[in-house]
């Protein structure tokens, strides 16, 4: 079967990850399609959001999209009026994204394409890759940048019904904010992450006055950034290889210099602390560590703190650990069963709608991604050695002349969900394809 199309680079996700990535190639004379069907093309999940309430967890000096000119976004920014360790809205990212792509495309070497990639099959030295128009693109390399996969589906909730929202970034996830503006019913989040805390600052700035539950099994929330002195630390003093070693370390340094130093201090090294434990190791930190690493790593901005904490105060929204147990339409609303964590018996509550806030998918294998499920069964990618992200090698090839981007290679680097990380991987990559091309 001929191609309709053939280029010589197709990224596959215009997020943050697809999208720098086609800027970098195209300040480097290289010719990309970058294809994304969901309507949030150069933006991604995290800056299509139109509520103003959604602001940046890194500070603006934190947030240039370019490896190598650190304050790319901070002198905008600045000339919008903010303060470069201020936290913008993740809308005014999404517009500086959007301008970066613009460029990109002007300058003749991005070209965009709405459609979503359903397959890709490596044939002969280049990839045809099929979308769900039936059109087909040839191209000599390929750069999966799709994101993180929606959450797990939650046994509890088979059987609930439409007031049971899957996937909090979906319009339906939208429609039922506006029915518990209207209707003033309770919202119960299961996940009390980042997700959760989105959730919450889309129903206060939409008008919700009911009560919120946030439930999770330690129930532990994102901490806030505040000021504080760094205090670096050289990579010879760390235990590497050592889980157990280092967290005794981070915990003697959080009393010494104060949590928020300590974990920072770690910044520059997490990649290969990561990569210095062996997979046991890195189970283990899953298991036990990661809910507490995540809610003191990746921190919200103090006035979305201060809103939690204010909310939290007034009785509307309730933090709970524990277990959903069952959960049963009623017609009316959705009886909800559970068990706190540490109690015995059964509780139950009545809520308008339940929203699942467990965040990105665990196990990349069950993802209902068309693409990756095809890429997984023909066996030209795997899962890592995890099972959380694709098996990629150190410069994010994951196949021949095939590369992954951003979360989807957590497994290898496990810093690499945030824009700091993924801006020195995309020029990484782009680097490393103008090199194999040029071959
Ligand atoms: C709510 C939220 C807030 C965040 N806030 C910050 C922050 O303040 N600072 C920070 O540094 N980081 C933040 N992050 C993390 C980080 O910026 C993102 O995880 C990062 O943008 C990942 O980008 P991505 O392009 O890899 O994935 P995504 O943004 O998920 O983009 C992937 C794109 O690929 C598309 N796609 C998927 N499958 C296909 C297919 N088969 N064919 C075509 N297209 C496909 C999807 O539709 C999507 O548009 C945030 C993340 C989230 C979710």
């Amino acid at each position: 079967m001929t191609s309709d199309r053939r280029v010589p680079v197709a990224i596959i996700g215009g997020g943050f990850s697809g999208t720098i990535l086609a800027a970098q190639l195209a300040r480097r004379g290289i010719r990309s399609l970058l294809i994304d069907g969901s309507g949030r093309m150069g933006r991604g999940v995290a800056y299509s959001t139109s509520e103003p309430a959604h602001l940046l967890n890194v500070r603006a000096e934190g947030m240039s999209a370019w490896s190598g000119e650190p304050d790319h976004f901070a002198r905008r920014f600045e000339g919008e009026g903010g303060d470069k360790r201020g936290f913008a809205q993740r809308r005014q990212f999404g517009q500086y994204l959007g301008d970066i792509l613009d460029e990109a495309v002007l300058s003749g070497n991005t070209e965009v394409l709405h459609h979503s990639a359903v397959g890709a099959t490596r044939s002969g030295d280049s990839w045809r890759i099929e979308l769900d128009s039936g059109e087909q693109v040839e191209a000599s390399a390929l750069a999966l940048a799709v994101g993180n996969q929606e959450p797990e589906p939650l046994s509890a909730f088979g059987s609930a019904g439409p007031r049971f929202i899957r996937n909090p970034w979906g319009s339906d996830a939208r429609a039922a904010v506006e029915e518990l503006v209207e209707g003033g019913g309770t919202a119960l989040l299961v996940g009390t992450g980042l997700t959760m805390v989105d959730l919450v600052l889309s129903l206060e700035a939409a008008g919700h006055r009911g009560k919120i539950i946030a439930l999770s099994r330690r129930g532990l929330i994102p901490r806030s950034h505040a000021d504080f002195d760094a205090a670096p630390v050289e990579r010879q003093e760390l235990p590497e290889g050592d889980l157990l070693g280092l967290w005794s370390w981070l915990r003697r340094r959080c009393g010494e210099v104060g949590w928020r130093a300590a974990i920072d201090s770690l910044r520059p090294y997490t990649q290969a602390l990561w990569q210095s434990l062996d997979g046991e190791g890195q189970r283990r930190f899953l298991r036990h560590a990661r809910p507490w690493w995540d809610v003191h790593r990746h921190r919200i901005a103090p006035e979305v703190g201060r809103m939690l904490a204010q909310l939290i105060g007034e009785g509307r929204l309730e933090i709970l650990a524990g277990r959903i147990i069952s959960a049963r339409d009623t017609g009316e609303a959705m009886e909800v069963g559970y068990r706190r964590r540490g109690a015995g018996q059964l509780q139950s509550v009545e809520v308008a709608y339940a929203f699942n806030c467990t965040g990105p998918l665990h196990s990349i294998a069950r993802t209902r991604d068309p693409l990756l499920r095809s890429l997984f069964d023909s066996g030209q990618i795997r899962p890592d050695h995890l099972g959380i992200g694709l098996a990629v090698d150190d410069r994010s090839r994951a196949a021949e002349r095939a590369w992954a981007l951003g979360p989807l290679t957590k497994g290898q680097f496990w810093e690499i969900i945030a824009v700091p990380d993924i801006r020195e991987q995309a020029a990484a990559v782009a680097d490393d394809i103008e090199q194999e091309l040029g071959r």
